[in-house]
Parts: structure tokens; sequence; C-alpha cells
């Protein structure tokens, strides 16, 4: 049985003050049974969240970590330093980091390689264009991004990936829930070529414009073990409705 992770990415938003009023929002509100939650702030935040939400169960992480382990690598910090800081989970690979900063499938592995190494769950984004989509390609190009990792992955480890379609970031366009499954069952039978257990035990979220009224039917598909979440997990009411969503 796979427990849904509802996921947040604040990506580069927030404040001080806003953070607080979130966290307060989020751990004093109704979340759900089944759900576990995770947040992703910005990383100059990460420490500060990570004290406020000592003891609410609520996991926190970074939203991308640097391919070395130290050193002389500017505005950069490290799957050490994620751990040091308690993140559980870290993304890597989102489609932002793909398109804005050119991290090809290749870097996003050896990401992959230094968080496996620290002991923290890489949350690996996976997604194709709308070119991409349109071309019928949609499967091959997920396939080869799941695969860039996973063929140096140890399937005793744990690792959840999520399909975020390119198109449905930020633009308020949300897969359907049968196009979502559709991806999802897909990576679910790619997993099995390298383990059983694997493919049983690991989460594959949705993310894409997932909001509030959108989340329990995403949910509710076999494959989908809950979301990543964007702007709508920066409303604290919003992202409480989408855990609830999960159970
Ligand atoms: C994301 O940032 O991973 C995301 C899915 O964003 P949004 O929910 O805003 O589309």
């Amino acid at each position: 049985m796979r427990r849904p992770l509802v996921a947040g990415n604040w990506k580069m938003n927030g404040s001080c003050e806003q953070n607080a009023a979130l966290v307060d929002g989020l751990t004093s509100g109704d979340r759900g049974q089944q759900a576990e939650m995770a947040v992703f702030p910005p990383s100059v935040y990460v420490a500060n969240v990570a004290e406020m939400l000592a003891d609410s169960g609520i996991a926190w992480g970074l939203q991308n970590c640097a391919e070395q382990e130290k050193g002389a690598f500017t505005g950069e910090a490290s799957a050490v330093m994620a751990k040091d800081l308690g993140c559980k989970y870290v993304l890597v690979g989102h489609s932002e980091r793909r398109t804005l900063f050119g991290e090809t499938d290749e870097v996003v592995a050896t990401k992959v390689q230094r968080l496996v190494e620290q002991g923290i769950v890489p949350v690996l984004c996976v997604g194709e264009t709308l070119e991409e989509r349109e071309a019928g390609t949609t499967i091959e190009r997920v396939g080869a991004q799941v695969k860039a990792v996973l063929d140096q992955f140890d399937s005793a480890g744990e690792i959840v990936i999520a399909y975020e379609p390119v198109w449905a970031i930020g633009t308020g366009l949300t897969a359907t829930p049968e196009q979502a499954q559709e991806v999802h069952a897909a990576i679910r039978d790619m997993l099995v070529g390298y383990s059983a257990d694997l493919a049983a035990k690991t989460r594959i979220l949705y993310g894409g414009s997932v909001n509030a009224g959108t989340a329990a039917e995403l949910f509710a598909k076999e494959d989908i073990d809950g979301g990543l979440v964007g702007g709508a997990s920066l409303k604290a009411e919003e992202f409480l409705k989408i855990s609830r969503a999960a159970g």
C-alpha cells in the first residue's frame, strides 16, 4: 500500500512573514488522514521553515541540489547540505530546471545519485512538452527521462517520480485524469522492468495546475499516488483541501 504524498513546490515565492503564515495555516489545519505532506521552500528559507515545521509531521526539502559535493560552486547547495538541514526529499529535474537552466537527463541522474548517497529521497520530475505530446512521443520522452535515472539507481532504494506535463505547469491546464493515468501506468510498467518491488512501492505523483477542484479525480486513479503542487500550495486552505482529497 503506497501512502499518498502531497508535495508543495513554492518555487521562488514567499518571505519570512508569508512563510510563517503559510506554515501556521498548514500545521493548524486539517490535512486529512491518509496523505503525507511535504513542502519545498526556496533554499534560503528552508532552515527557518524546518524549525517551524519541527514535530508537525510535515516534511521539507530543497527544490534542487548541486551535482557536486562541495567547493567553489557559487550559488549552489549540495545534497550533503540538504541532509544537514534534515531534508527528507529533494526535487530533481523540475521542468523549470531543465528548460531555464539547461539540465540534461544525465545531470539529473547525477543529482539523484548525490541525494541517494545522503539517504535523501529524490523526487524526480519528468514530463513532455506540448510539441512532444502533439507529436505522439509523450511515453517515449518520459520513458527516456526515467530510464536515464533508473539505469543508475539501486532498486532497493526509494525514489518518488512526479509526472508533470510541461504544458500543464503553471498554465491552468491540467491533464485529464485519463491522460495522467495513461502516463503513470506506463511509468509503473517501466519500473517493473527494474524490479517488481520498486514498481509496487514507488509513488508516482501528478503535477501540473492541480487545485482543490481537480485533485480528487486525479488522485482516484490507480497509479496516481498524490500530487506535486505549485501555485495552489501557496494557499494553506487550498493545499489542505488537496491533501484531504488524497484521503
Ligand atoms: C510545479 O511547480 O511543479 C507545478 C506543478 O506547478 P503548478 O501546480 O503551479 O502548475
